[in-house]
């Protein structure tokens, strides 16, 4: 295989251009261009997904002249982005672009990309405020931040991120991303002391409970406690496992992500898990994410006229017995 014939230029090793080597008076012929073959620990040239970023220093020093560099953007392996940054592999628009205004991938949109949840998927952008970029950024962006400096990966760190949410997001939204960015240990909560300079951002951290696993889980919880109900997340039950809400003693919510709940296997293991809730005496009740995020008013009624008539605690002789199941009481 030549590279010139390759789509995915970090399978060119360049051992076709060993073996016959092009004469030097086609520069653009593809096997004389060496993209970088793998990344080591500690480079400078950050992979986002499958979209890896360079910058002229990288690439010069594993070997490639400027007369390469200019020749891989001529023939596509690689794409130039601004002065002196390059991206290779499958085109990653939003990325891409925010480093050719000079602006950084930040608040949900950086959250997002780090794997922490969040509620709403628009487009955030930061732009230094002491740099130059083009005044185009703020016309395809949604949100636009200001702040100091830019990433070299063009997405902004989570601590970064968190501390433009705090200021752009809805207080509930907020909360949703630390409970996620905890859970995942993307952050410890001792660094997340920025937050206590807004209102928002000190309710979320009074809030925050790093047991939720995502915003599904995070909305249910303060939304009914906010109503007085005891609810408690990811509440462990001998022969099922935890679940991810126990309200009052007995009745269970399981907030089902599309991702895991879509496949006939995780719908027959959610079937069991059911069957054995309800064998224990509990009351399963299960959501996704239409019915949490767009439907909530209708999923609140049905777990209020639940709890008004008290069928979320347990009574008599099962209350007593509850109370030596670990997880109850
Ligand atoms: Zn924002």
């Amino acid at each position: 295989m030549t590279a010139g014939c390759c789509s995915h230029p970090k399978r060119c090793t360049g051992k076709a251009a060993a073996s016959s080597p092009p004469p030097r008076a086609r520069p653009e012929h593809a096997p004389q261009i060496r993209l970088p073959p793998r990344r080591r620990r500690g480079d400078p040239a950050k992979v986002t997904g499958m979209t890896a970023l360079h910058t002229t220093s990288t690439l010069r020093s594993r070997g490639m002249t400027a007369r390469q560099i200019r020749s891989a953007v001529d023939i596509g392996m690689l794409r130039r982005l601004r002065v002196g940054q390059y991206a290779s592999g499958p085109h990653d628009e939003p990325l891409e672009a925010a480093i050719a205004f000079g602006a950084t991938l930040t608040c949900a949109s950086a959250l997002q990309r780090k794997g922490v949840w969040v509620l709403e998927r628009t487009e955030h952008l930061r732009l230094d405020q002491s740099g130059h970029q083009s005044r185009g950024a703020l016309r395809g962006a949604r949100r636009v931040h200001w702040g100091q400096g830019t990433s070299l990966d063009g997405v902004d760190d989570v601590a970064t991120a968190l501390l433009c949410a705090q200021r752009c997001m809805g207080r509930e939204a907020l909360l949703c991303s630390i409970d996620s960015a905890l859970h995942q240990r993307r952050i410890t909560r001792s660094h997340l002391g920025f937050l206590s300079g807004t209102s928002e951002g000190r309710w979320a951290l009074r809030s925050s409970d790093a047991r939720s696993e995502s915003g599904l889980e995070t909305l249910p919880r303060v939304r009914l406690r906010r109503l007085g109900i005891r609810v408690r997340p990811q509440v462990p039950f001998p022969g099922v496992g935890r679940v991810d809400l126990l309200i009052g003693d007995r009745l269970v919510l399981e907030l089902d992500g599309d991702e895991w709940h879509s496949t006939p296997e995780s719908r027959e293991s959610d079937r069991r898990r059911d069957a054995a809730l309800i064998a224990m005496g509990c009351l399963p009740l299960r959501a996704g994410f239409t019915r949490v995020v767009h439907h909530w008013p209708a999923l609140e009624r049905q777990v209020l006229e639940i709890v008004r008539r008290d069928e979320h605690h347990w009574h008599g002789r099962r209350r007593r017995e509850a109370l030596d199941v670990p997880g109850f009481g």
